[in-house]
């Protein structure tokens, strides 16, 4: 886009409005707050929904097939981030991509919502993959294209949005988990799409005089030539893809199994595919290439990051179910509440972090230096969940609090890296290429849980301590070589702080 269509764009959205920020920032905040209120909600029970036995309203799954398709769906969310973002930026513009995304995903909870079998979870999946891909990524680039590039609150606003996906993230479980679990999953499903439905007439009514031009144009719009070629290909891709599941699914080729294992190989080959065009592109200076090399050990971090972070949801939400004493203090916890904590601990560290960065001003830790304390925290949330199966033994329920200071800890990571990823990510790759570096950004998230899927396959009770301890060891390790690293990678960002 030219910088006069930004400018232009900037002029067009009402400046004030939203807590001294400009007014669209509201229609996104509440677009997102509700689209993660259904997001986190729905995970938070379906973890419980796939392996609950079918006597208690559950799908009657083996718990370590379920952990390995909640990873797999995790990863795929992520992944279609780059359908999404070509979208809009070639054929709709961003905000249409949240538009269909929105009834997506709100569809995709309905199929959820009806009682039905592992067929209907299927097509719930593929509706809240794809819509998901249309609305999360395009959201968030709306944000950035409501500010100018010198606007002093840029930061602040992209804090303030931060926030409200980690609101939505918060309330979900208390509601969409207690209704769930308590009376019905398919009761809980249906609060998560109409959470969704919420979103969606937030962002309908309200977009018009918030949002002026953002999201309208489409940034670098395919030639009719490209467009005929473009769909053209897809017509061929999708009936290809359509004649191999048929013909792998009755051959026993595609299973759950090699599905799994596909999705991991993509998980990686996505990226290093984005990494190899990027480097090799013309259109990438001299003094960009090295910032590229310096970007790749971060992401093999964010990657480390992301993979123990998402396992809050499902392997931890296992062990919150199985072997956590849930009737604590009085009360009985329901295990989907635990989902809120990551949410709750960001909300309130959030600004405490923020400020400690603020307040250390030259002292600032390097970009490579933050990450560095992600891995640590991150791995250390996983020792501490070690230590009571170490006191207590395998077999004892474990007091919830221990799992309370593990998702404590890894926020105190998250917040280090996660901020600072996304800036990271917008400055280090090529000015070319930016418009997809949100998806690039989400790419770590998605090879995490696709790494996560394979992963899964050695957490058993038996295994436990063993499977905690290298993980959280590896995360550390890592941490520690990249920290010692990190003089050099700041060299190769060739000024980038
Ligand atoms: N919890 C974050 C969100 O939902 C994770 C996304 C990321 O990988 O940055 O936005
Ligand atoms: N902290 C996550 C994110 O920033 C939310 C969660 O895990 O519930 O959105």
């Amino acid at each position: 886009m030219s910088d006069l269509n930004k400018q232009k764009i900037v002029e067009s959205v009402p400046q004030t409005g939203f807590f001294g920020h400009p007014k669209g920032l509201f229609t996104l905040f509440f677009t997102e707050f509700w689209e993660r209120f259904s997001y986190y909600g729905m995970r938070a029970i379906l973890v419980y929904y796939l392996y609950y036995e079918v006597s208690k309203g559950g799908l009657g799954i083996n718990q370590q097939t379920t952990l390995a398709i909640m990873s797999i769906y995790g990863s795929l969310v992520y992944m279609s981030g780059v359908i999404g973002g070509w979208l809009a930026d070639r054929i709709f513009g961003t905000s249409k991509a949240v538009f269909y995304g929105g009834i997506l995903i709100m569809l995709g909870h309905i199929a959820l919502a009806i009682p039905g079998s592992f067929t209907m979870f299927f097509v719930s999946m593929i509706l809240i993959v794809l819509g998901t891909g249309l609305l999360k990524p395009n959201v968030s680039t709306v944000v950035g294209e409501m500010y100018s590039v010198k606007d002093v609150r840029r930061d602040a606003g992209f804090s303030i949005f931060y926030m409200g996906i980690n609101l939505g993230a918060f309330i979900s479980p208390l509601i969409v988990g207690t209704i769930g679990m308590k009376y019905n999953f398919h009761l809980g499903f249906g609060l998560a799409a109409i959470g969704m439905f919420l979103g969606l007439l937030v962002f309908v009514f309200t977009k018009k005089s918030s949002l002026g031009l953002a999201g309208t144009t489409v940034a670098n719009p395919l030639s009719p030539s490209e467009k005929k070629k473009v769909f053209t290909q897809f017509a061929i891709g999708v009936v290809l893809l359509a004649i191999l599941i048929a013909v792998a699914i009755p051959a026993g080729i595609l299973t759950v199994e090699s599905f799994i294992t596909l999705i991991g190989i993509l998980g990686f080959v996505i990226p290093i595919i984005y990494f190899v065009v990027m480097y090799r592109s013309p259109k990438t200076t001299s003094e960009e290439r090295p910032r590229i090399i310096a970007y790749i050990p971060l992401f093999i971090a964010s990657v480390m990051f992301w993979a123990i972070e998402e396992q809050g949801s499902t392997i931890l939400a296992n062990f919150a179910d199985k072997r956590t004493q849930l009737d604590f203090a009085g009360i009985h916890i329901s295990p989907a509440w635990f989902q809120s904590l990551n949410p709750l601990f960001i909300i309130i560290l959030a600004p405490i972090i923020g400020s400690i960065w603020v307040k250390l001003g030259d002292r600032n830790p390097t970009i490579p230096q933050k990450f560095s304390f992600g891995l640590l925290f991150a791995g250390l949330s996983f020792l501490v969940i070690l230590l009571p199966a170490y006191i207590g033994g395998k077999d004892a329920l474990v007091n919830p609090l221990w799992l309370v200071l593990s998702y404590f800890i890894v926020v105190i990571g998250e917040l280090s890296l996660s901020p600072v990823g996304l800036s990271a990510t917008t400055k280090l790759a090529p000015a070319a290429f930016s418009a997809q570096t949100m998806s690039l950004w989400f790419l770590s998230n998605a090879a995490a849980q696709a790494l996560n899927a394979q992963l899964v396959k050695f957490y058993t009770p038996a295994t436990e301590m063993t499977y905690f301890g290298v993980i959280g060891a590896a995360s550390i390790v890592l941490g520690i070589i990249l920290f010692a690293l990190s003089p050099k990678l700041q060299g190769f960002m060739k000024g980038i702080k």
